[in-house]
């Protein structure tokens, strides 16, 4: 199997957001750009759009880019010395005051986190390095004693695991980058510190269908609801960075297998996010450690691996893009791998027309001889989806009338787009799919290629035809 089918996502920095990067990225195999809203200003993102947008046209191929929202991420002000290094058992105060910070104290500007503090509970600060337990507390100030020390910079985070905070998902900034990035064109945005179902139909009637949302799953809170949020969004990523710092770190692997497995079942698209590579920000070459966990992701049946500061602020991006390729190539050439993906796909409960013939095409992969992709006539991409849930082990080639949909499509398990003003004619064309296919190489002669529709187009969730041919 040549073709990459675990999608790999890049975060846009400083160290590429030029043209030339950008286009090394997309040559190395990068499928998803990231443009991070925590970092990075309005014009910088545009340029950085403009320059994949124009990739994208010079490789005829698609591009998904994805704007992802800071979120309400907590974090301390500043310090007179810009850092303070904290010992166990000496008594820090967070507080409501505009005054620099020191050794005893510092502000924390978000009100709400004085409304629903308790005593004895543990703050994390700086990625959970530091822990902080709360004695007592008013309506602006929290004073706790140091059980975990260490040095605390400027704007550093604070996490609240055990709560659910009482503040929407989407802030103020948020609100006016979401924009912004509607504005340019984005086909996913990406929200943070998401706590319950309602945080995402908020952003839901803000985006509305301009869109697709990915829900970052860091919260404990999260987690709790996780059955609802993946019915209500249209992706997820585990964020395993804050879900790290908020959960105990060793289960971090099961909630993501247990995560992906979850996104799986019902045909949502699911990224396996964070220091993916993180070694290589420095280092030319990763960890085995870290190719192993590129692998595990793989192995899993994730639709992307992402790199973060890899390749947004690290030395080596385009090496990082290339390792995660290798990674991916190899592992899908492993015979046990299609075997796992196998083992972990659920067969579909729901009873109906689409199910029953998306379900059916993993009895005809294995009957037939060359199978070397399925093509979906997908106006909507519901097809493309229904048949990247059952990770056949071969790419999907998606037919759509709709740039936005095959821009949205890249982010997704094995499917690359074509668009086609054809499909407008409303007419179910097998040999309209087998003579694209042939142009950009995905089927050549002797293939049997399995091609699925939803006739009459447009309609949804009417994937109602299957139909297998010989490419001649
Ligand atoms: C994470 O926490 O893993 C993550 C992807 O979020 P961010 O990098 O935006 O903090």
């Amino acid at each position: 199997m040549h073709t990459q089918l675990t999608k790999i996502v890049a975060t846009i920095g400083p160290a590429t957001n030029s043209l030339e990067m950008i286009r090394a990225l997309a040559n190395a195999g990068v499928n998803v750009f990231r443009l991070n809203f925590s970092h990075g200003d309005y014009k910088t993102h545009q340029d950085t759009y403009n320059y994949i947008r124009s990739v994208a046209k010079e490789n005829n191929t698609h591009y998904s880019i994805l704007a992802d929202m800071q979120g309400p991420k907590l974090r301390v002000a500043d310090f007179k010395d810009g850092k303070v290094s904290l010992k166990v058992g000496q008594s820090f105060t967070l507080d409501m005051k505009d005054e620099l910070g020191d050794e005893k104290r510092v502000s924390l500007f978000h009100p709400e986190i004085y409304r629903v503090v308790k005593k004895g509970m543990i703050l994390l600060l700086n990625d959970g390095l530091i822990r902080l337990k709360v004695k007592s507390f008013g309506k602006d100030y929290i004073n706790t004693t140091v059980v975990v020390g260490g040095e605390l910079s400027n704007h550093k985070g604070v996490n609240v695991p055990d709560v659910v905070l009482p503040i929407s998902a989407l802030t103020e900034k948020d609100k006016n980058d979401l924009n912004f990035a509607l504005k340019l064109g984005v086909d996913w945005i990406c929200l943070s510190f998401v706590q319950k179902p309602e945080d995402v139909e908020q952003a839901r009637s803000i985006i509305k269908d301009k869109a697709k949302i990915i829900v970052k799953i860091e919260k404990p809170t999260a987690l709790n609801h996780l059955d609802k949020i993946i019915d209500l969004t249209d992706a997820v990523m585990v964020a395993r960075g804050d879900l790290g710092v908020e959960c105990p770190l060793e289960t971090v692997p099961s909630l993501q297998r247990n995560i992906v497995l979850a996104c799986r079942e019902t045909g949502k698209p699911v990224i396996v996010a964070t220091q993916m590579l993180e070694s290589m920000i420095k280092s030319p070459t990763p960890t085995r450690a870290e190719v192993s966990d590129v692998a595990t992701a793989v192995y899993e049946g994730a639709d992307c691996v992402m790199l973060s500061a890899e390749t947004a602020v690290g030395a080596h991006p385009i090496e990082a893009v290339e390792m995660m390729h290798k990674i991916i190539m190899s592992t899908q050439q492993d015979d046990a791998y299609q075997a796992y993906l196998d083992a972990s796909s659920q067969i579909s409960n729901d009873k109906t027309i689409s199910s029953a013939i998306t379900s059916s095409m993993r009895q005809m992969v294995k009957s037939l001889e060359h199978p070397d992709c399925v093509i979906t006539f997908s106006v909507s991409g519901k097809t493309a989806l229904r048949a990247a849930k059952e990770r056949l082990g071969i790419p999907i080639l998606n037919l759509t009338i709709s740039e936005k949909v095959a821009n949205q499509m890249a982010l997704v398990w094995g499917v690359r787009s074509i668009v086609t003003e054809s499909l407008k004619e409303l007419i179910w064309a097998p040999s309209l799919a087998l003579k694209l296919a042939k142009e950009i190489k995905m089927a050549k002669i002797g293939d049997e290629v399995i091609i699925s529709a939803g006739i009459p187009f447009g309609t949804k969730g009417s994937t109602n035809i299957i139909h297998i041919a010989k490419v001649e």
